[in-house]
């Protein structure tokens, strides 16, 4: 399991560009590169890696991987031109990102209700850099047919998964490099991306499961005209031997009942059998990523409540043009309604009215 960011990073980068990747132990890993690869990294297919400089000590054999590597910069460059888990910045002007205050309310007053409180006034507003990464996975089904299809995952820092904004953010224009405008805006920077990455794939699994369901709802007439056909034949097989069991004697009743109960189970094989060449199964594979970064707005907000001027803060996404609800105090999720308990806003999924 990657225990630094730097270590996620070059276990993805180098599975992604083809290398096997065979975990030793805490922070050592081997891998053995594909030959493109290798010869960029100056020739040995095969490299013992640690990101842990005590495990560096007791391994002479491994190699020390940190920031500013070598290494890790060929994987960067070489993640680069493959187009996989690159760095994309918005180039949109501060202008077009901005939010005004009378529109700032109305999309709080839209989305959160304030429990004994008056109307909420603006405050003020701060840009921040937020990341969101889009995931590229390639799912093979098998069953009759062989059919492969890409499944692209939104999430956010945190790895709350996206609704759609694939069509939104792909029109926006991106740059390679931080744009100057945005330089001095301070960075959230997310979770640690094997987080996200799982719960990204976690999705993409229930996505792909489902697909596998619908394409074996598409077989399903066939399927079902085959199981009735393998049932009627071995229905007709065992009522065959039961008759002839009523009238037959002993030892002979016998040989009839162990040809009996292997027809039921030779029935159950098959069908089985059957069941098992109708479903589709699936394999997710991990693809591509891609960090989107662009600014954010936290807009303050003052609310009274009872006798006290409270805070809240939203995030405004500029790109979507929507406004992140506020998270409730206690479990973090967002929250349409929202109470002052106490030191923190408490969204109606943690409190019980009384
Ligand atoms: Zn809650």
């Amino acid at each position: 399991m990657p225990n630094s960011e730097i270590e996620s990073f070059v276990l993805a980068a180098l599975e992604a560009a083809g290398a096997t990747l065979e975990p030793l132990g805490y922070s050592l890993t081997d891998a053995l590169l594909p030959e493109d690869l290798a010869t960029k990294l100056g020739g040995a297919p095969l490299l013992r890696l640690t990101f842990d400089s005590e495990v560096a000590q007791e391994d002479p054999d491994a190699v020390l991987v940190t920031y500013g590597h070598p290494l890790v910069d060929s994987l960067v460059e070489h993640t680069l031109t493959q187009r996989r888990g690159f760095q994309l910045y918005s180039d949109l002007t501060p202008d077009a990102c901005g939010l005004s205050p009378d529109r700032a309310l109305n999309l709080l007053n839209r989305a959160v209700t304030f429990q004994h409180a008056r109307p909420p006034q603006f405050r003020s507003s701060q840009y921040i850099l937020a990341s969101e990464l889009s995931v590229g996975f390639r799912v093979r089904y098998q069953s009759a047919t062989r059919v492969e299809e890409f499944i692209n995952v939104w999430v956010d820092a945190e790895g709350t998964i996206l609704g759609d904004v694939g069509p939104i953010y792909t029109q926006q224009p991106w740059t390679f490099r931080l744009p100057a405008q945005w330089a001095k805006v301070p960075f959230t920077p997310p979770d640690p991306v094997d987080q996200i990455l799982t719960k990204a794939r976690a999705h993409a699994e229930g996505e792909a499961a489902k697909r596998a369901q619908e394409m074996f709802a598409s077989d399903r007439a066939q399927y079902d005209s085959e199981r009735a056909r393998t049932i009627a034949y071995y229905e007709q097989t065992m009522n065959d031997l039961k008759t002839k069991a009523k009238t037959a004697d002993d030892t002979r009743r016998d040989t009839l009942d162990g040809r009996y109960q292997a027809a039921l189970a030779d029935r159950d094989r098959r069908l089985a059998d059957l069941e098992n060449a109708y479903t589709v199964h699936h394999e997710v594979f991990w693809d591509y990523m891609a960090w989107h970064v662009f600014p954010k707005l936290i807009v303050s907000f003052t609310v009274q409540s009872r006798d006290r001027q409270l805070s809240v803060d939203a995030l405004y996404n500029p790109l979507t043009r929507t406004l992140e609800p506020p998270r409730c105090g206690q479990c973090g999720n967002p929250a349409q309604d929202l109470s002052w308990r106490r030191t923190v806003w408490v969204g109606a999924c943690c409190r019980r009215e009384r």
